[in-house]
Order: structure tokens, then C-alpha cells, then sequence
């Protein structure tokens, strides 16, 4: 039985901007979770919001680019129609100098990026320690980017999967697709474990989980999973207003006052553990650069599998050598970041318009 015309595999995220934006062009979708919506990578996440400091008219700056440009109407459309608030805020980011070397690098970057007319500078200890005081007496000074954004990413895949089914979409967790329906070259649908759903469109955005799916039909997806851990703290006192990074560490302040600290990048399977190890290093980090932090408590610690590519970049379009089947994942660290322009690009396509940029992104790149 056909019940949409298009069938997303995959509630992260990804998945949800795609429902949602299908759902907004008025076409008929089902979104099938095997678990709950957002709770993989999407769930981990820093929800830092972060585009190149020199922009250059390449693909991947473009989309970074164009997906931040959609944030503000996109956090007034979710709050109006599931009245979820995804805490988006132009922050601010701050590189921290330790060391004389560091504060030099920065200090020539600040020039070069005036100089290609970008905005960032440096800040000298006194200012910065005016801007952020809980940052460490040692921090010579740090780099300002303040046009880097923050949103809550544990809210922002719930906020997409409901305002796609209050304009139409159909959202099934605790679904699991198991196998992919063929005929012929033709993808017609997906096979549940009791059950077959059809549809014109079928489209894989399930993750690092994408290519045991394709490959049930002989596809090749080059999608990895690298573990990533974050940490929520709550600081006794004032928490920061900017994103702060040293050379290892993040922090990132949340709306409520708590901060996410991370980040580790491990190649470790589908080994999803939080390990002793990878909190210890982080605890480590973060101190070093706010010891106050050594006060705070602990809400929580998250690991998400990030879906790796070969170069790093998303995979978006058909699946070439089948009709009917698309993909949307590898976004790898920039997942937040780039799901409005995702969905966007997927919703165009089987819309039937052409957009170039997802030509940037087919999988044919993998293959020439
Ligand atoms: C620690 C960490 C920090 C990060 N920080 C940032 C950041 O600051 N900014 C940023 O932009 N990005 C960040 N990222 C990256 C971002 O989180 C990911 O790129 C993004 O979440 C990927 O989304 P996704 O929907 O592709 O995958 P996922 O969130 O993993 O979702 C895939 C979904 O598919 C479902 N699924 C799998 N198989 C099936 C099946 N057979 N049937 C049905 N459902 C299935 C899974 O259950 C899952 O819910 C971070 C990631 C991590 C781990």
C-alpha cells in the first residue's frame, strides 16, 4: 500500500528537518524512528553554530553560509507551530591563548581575516578578562568570532518532527526499518518488521546506521561512526556569554545557565559507551581553561556517534543506480549546523526542482 509520497529513514536531526520541510512544501511524509526522535548524535551534540572564518565561494562555506542565514525565521516558524523554543542566540565564540605562540597566531589572524574584510579580533587579557572573568588567570588574551551561534540541539529535532506533523507529516517511533523494498532498479518502500509502507521517495537519513541499509540492497555509502562525548555542568555562579575554546576543549553556555562541555573525536565502531577515560580528559581540559569549573555539578554525559564521510562533507541526493532513493547523512561535526539547508535541498528535489548545490553532494563524488 502506498501511503506517502515520501518515506524518511532516520529521526535525527536530519531526518526531522527533511519531514519538516517536506511537510511545509505540502508533500505527504512518513518519518519511521526505531527509537525516539533525536536521541543518537543529534542528542550529544554542542549545538554550536559555527561557518568558515573566510568566506569563499566553495560549496560547503555556501551551504554552512546559507543554513545559519535560516535560523532566525526558522526558530519563530517552530515556536508558532509546536510553541518549542530551540534557544537559538548569536553568541559569540572565543579562542583562548595559553602560551605566547598561541596569542601571536591569533593576533596575525585577527589581521588576515580584517584584511579579507571577516569579522573577528583579538582580545587583550584585560579585555577579555572583563568579558568572560571566569575564564583562568594564565589566558594571555583570545580570539573573538562574534558571529558564531548556539541552539539547544536537544530540542531542536523534537521542535522539527512536531511542527512537521502539525502541517501534515506522519511520525512513527519505536519504528524500525529493516530492509528496503526493490523492484527491478526501483526502490518502492521499506520493510518493517511486520509490515511493508510504499512510497514514490525513499530517503535514508538514519545516520552512521545508513549503510547496513544500503547495502541490504547492494549500495555503498560511505558512512563511519566516530564517537563524540559532551558533558553538562552547572557552574556555581554566572555562567559564560560566548562559546569558548581552547586547543582541545569547548565549552558552550546553555539558555538555562548550565554549560556543555566537550569534545572528543574517537574512532571507536558502534561502540557508544561513555567512557571513564574520555570524561576524565575532558573534566582536564575545561578546568585548565575555567578552574571554577572544578565546582560545578554534573547533570549529565552524552555520547553520540557522528556519521563520518571520506572528506568530511554530507552525502545528499540520489542514490546512483536506483530510482526512488535518496540520502542525506555524513554530515559528520556539522549535523546542527546544517540541517535547515538539508531539508531544505532534499524538499526541493523531490519537489521536482533541480537545486545546484546538492550536485556538490552526490555520492558520484566517491566514484569518479
Ligand atoms: C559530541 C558531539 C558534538 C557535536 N557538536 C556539534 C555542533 O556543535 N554543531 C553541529 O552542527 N554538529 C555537531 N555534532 C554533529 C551532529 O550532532 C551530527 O552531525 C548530527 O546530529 C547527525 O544527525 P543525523 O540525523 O544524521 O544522525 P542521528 O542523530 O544519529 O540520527 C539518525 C537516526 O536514525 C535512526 N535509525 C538508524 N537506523 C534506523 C533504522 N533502520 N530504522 C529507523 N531509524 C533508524 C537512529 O535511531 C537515529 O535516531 C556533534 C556530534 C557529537 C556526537
Amino acid at each position: 500500500m502506498k501511503s506517502s509520497d515520501a518515506i524518511v529513514i532516520g529521526g535525527g536531526v536530519i531526518g526531522c528537518s527533511i519531514a519538516y520541510y517536506l511537510s511545509k512544501a505540502g508533500i505527504k511524509v512518513t518519518l519511521l524512528e526505531r527509537g525516539q526522535i533525536g536521541m543518537e548524535a543529534s542528542n550529544a551534540a554542542s549545538g554550536v553554530l559555527s561557518t568558515p572564518l573566510f568566506k569563499s565561494g566553495d560549496p560547503y562555506s555556501r551551504m554552512s553560509v546559507e543554513s545559519l542565514g535560516m535560523f532566525p525565521d526558522l526558530q519563530q516558524e517552530l515556536q508558532e507551530t509546536c510553541g518549542v523554543d530551540i534557544e537559538f542566540a548569536r553568541c559569540g565564540e572565543l579562542g583562548l591563548a595559553m602560551a605566547e605562540d598561541e596569542a601571536g597566531e591569533y593576533q596575525d589572524l585577527a589581521m588576515k581575516v580584517a584584511e579579507a574584510g571577516g569579522n573577528a579580533r583579538w582580545m587583550d587579557f584585560d579585555s577579555l578578562h572583563d568579558y568572560e572573568p571566569q575564564v583562568g588567570p594564565e589566558i594571555l588574551g583570545g580570539f573573538y568570532m562574534p558571529e558564531v551561534c548556539r541552539v539547544n540541539n536537544q530540542r531542536l529535532s523534537l521542535a522539527f518532527a512536531r511542527s512537521a506533523e502539525w502541517q501534515g507529516a506522519r511520525i512513527l517511533q519505536s519504528t524500525e526499518v529493516v530492509g528496503l523494498v526493490r523492484s527491478g532498479l526501483q526502490i518502492t518502500g521499506v520493510r518493517l518488521s511486520d509490515d511493508e509502507v510504499y512510497a514514490d521517495n525513499i530517503i535514508m537519513a538514519a545516520g552512521p546506521w545508513t549503510r547496513a541499509l544500503a547495502e541490504g540492497v547492494g549500495g555503498d555509502i560511505p558512512v563511519r561512526p566516530v564517537r563524540g562525548l559532551n558533558l553538562n555542568l552547572q557552574p556555581v555562579g554566572r555562567s559564560f556569554r560566548s562559546v569558548i575554546h581552547g586547543s582541545l576543549g569547548m565549552l558552550v553556555p546553555r539558555a538555562d545557565g548550565s554549560v556543555i562541555a566537550g569534545v572528543t573525536v574517537e574512532e571507536a565502531g558502534f561502540d557508544c559507551r561513555v567512557t571513564a577515560g574520555a570524561v576524565q580528559e575532558i573534566l582536564a581540559i575545561v578546568t585548565s581553561l575555567v578552574p571554577s569549573l572544578r565546582d560545578a555539578r554534573l547533570n549529565w554525559a552524552l555520547a553520540g556517534l557522528r556519521p563520518g564521510s571520506p572528506d568530511d562533507a554530507p552525502m545528499m541526493g540520489p542514490v546512483p543506480g536506483w530510482d526512488g532513493l535518496l540520502v542525506a547523512t555524513g554530515h559528520y561535526r556539522n549535523g546542527i549546523l546544517l540541517s535547515p539547508i538539508t531539508g531544505k535541498l532534499i524538499a526541493d528535489y523531490v519537489a521536482g526542482k533541480e537545486p545546484e548545490l546538492i550536485e556538490h553532494f552526490s555520492l558520484r563524488r566517491f566514484r569518479e
